[in-house]
């Protein structure tokens, strides 16, 4: 598709966020004419083509905990299209975490989120073994089983909100990058794209990890310095062991000592897209100026992991599972690692950050977060949405932060 030269809606960035608010802005006005999404890349080419998919409520922040119901809500209508499967997310956690879990549940109520809190150490033992007869973990005293999450193939998700979005009318431009905005007192008055000048009439902003760059273009670095880490996955196979498809993804923080493992550690799991099981870690933290491109796993350096972290990932495997062995060598490993881009207080700015740029900056929680969208096409259109108010740019300066948990993860 060619590049217009004028546009009503520009938005910057082809993930789940940008097609998402371009999907919604297009359904909320009845068109999608004169909206155009542009992607340096193509659709999928940053962080949403390599998430791990998982949909999960396990937020210390209610606010989170009503944008993600709303978000699940979205996956159900269409669950096989979405590739959503609802096979439920459990959080077990050592004792320093029980207390959080406690709040979590209690929010989960309000918001109309079901879950399901287990305390103590043999009633975790036992609900755990009710779902893996094969568990052997120690030293977990609480869980929470979220019944209505579980994972999605990103693929099958970035295509279903691609098709729908171009059904809408809007026009999904690839391999053409914003490189500069033209301003007009406090508007951007045209987008200077790589393949040409844009005039428009609003700025939408949805660059994934490229949120750092972007928001240097419109000279907002200093009220918003972001942090980034390096996200550790991988699909690992053991001999013929594998999960049942419809096991629930597991999140488990632990403080038992495991052989090539730190005092307290955590690992996440779900089945794989073919036989393996899906493993992930603790990320890295990585320079605030990191090297972005090649994103993901091209990337010579960022996007590789190391023997290392695939003998501990698998060491905790086993650890908590039965059927998988510790001989490191019958393991085949696939991992890979991938920039992430978190504010201030990680969590995501969702707001207007000049008179007709909204962005919507989901500091790398938001594969599983499409009511964002919904809720910022909103208002773009001039009906502000209460959900967000939380998620504002001003946060930063009144102090107004969200809570931060005393898991190791810098996204919980
Ligand atoms: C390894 C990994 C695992 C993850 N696992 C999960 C998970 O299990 N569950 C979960 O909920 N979240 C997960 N996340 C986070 C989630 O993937 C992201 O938060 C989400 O996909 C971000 O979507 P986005 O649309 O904001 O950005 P992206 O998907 O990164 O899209 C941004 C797009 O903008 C384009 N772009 C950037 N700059 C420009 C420019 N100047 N001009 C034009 N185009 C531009 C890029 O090419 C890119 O395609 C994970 C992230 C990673 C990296």
């Amino acid at each position: 598709m060619d590049v217009p030269s004028s546009a009503s809606v520009v938005v910057v960035g082809a993930g789940v966020h940008g097609l998402s608010t371009a999907l919604h802005l297009a359904e909320l006005q009845g068109s999608g004419d004169g909206i155009f999404v542009l992607d340096k890349q193509r659709v999928g080419a940053g962080a949403s083509g390599v998430s791990g998919g998982i949909v999960r409520n396990f937020y210390l922040s209610a606010a989170m905990n009503e944008i993600v119901r709303r978000s699940v809500e979205i996956f159900e209508l269409d669950p096989s299209l979405f590739g959503f499967r609802q096979v439920g997310y459990v959080a077990v956690v050592p004792e320093a975490q029980a207390e959080e879990l406690e709040q979590i549940a209690a929010q989960h109520a309000d918001v109309g989120y079901v879950s399901k809190l287990v305390q103590g150490a043999e009633p975790v033992r036992a609900h755990m073994e009710s779902l893996f007869p094969d568990w052997q973990a120690r030293g977990s005293t609480a869980l929470l089983h979220e019944e209505r999450s579980g994972w999605a193939d990103p693929t099958a998700t970035l295509a279903a909100l691609e098709g729908m979005t171009r059904a809408a009318g809007v026009g999904i431009v690839e391999g053409v990058a914003v490189v500069g905005f033209q301003m007009s007192g406090s508007a951007v008055s045209a987008v200077e794209a790589s393949a040409g000048r844009i005039e428009c009439d609003v700025v939408v902003l949805a660059p994934g990890p490229w949120a750092r760059d972007i928001v240097r273009l419109l000279g907002l670095t200093d009220e918003l310095p972001f942090h980034y880490w390096q996200v550790r996955e991988g699909e690992y196979v053991y001999s013929s062991a594998a999960l049942d498809a419809r096991s629930p993804v597991v999140h488990l923080d632990a403080d038992e000592p495991v052989t090539g493992l730190p005092d307290s550690w955590g690992i996440y799991f779900r089945p794989g897209l073919a036989r393996g099981v899906a493993i992930g870690a603790l990320p890295l933290p990585l320079d605030a100026d990191c090297e972005l491109d090649p994103y993901g796993a091209s990337h010579p350096e960022l996007g590789l992991t190391t023997r290392e972290f695939d003998e501990s990932v698998t060491a905790a495997m086993s650890w908590a599972l039965g059927r998988f062995g510790h001989d490191f060598e019958r393991w085949t490993c696939s991992s890979h690692g991938a920039q992430t881009c978190f504010t201030p207080d990680s969590y995501p700015v969702v707001d207007f950050l000049r008179e007709n740029v909204y962005a919507v900056l989901d500091s790398n929680h938001g594969f599983k977060m499409l009511a964002l969208g919904k809720l910022a096409a909103a208002e773009i259109l001039g009906k502000p949405q209460p959900e967000l108010d939380t998620f504002r740019l001003a946060r930063f300066a009144s102090g107004a932060l969200h809570p931060s948990s005393s898991s190791p993860y810098p996204w919980t």
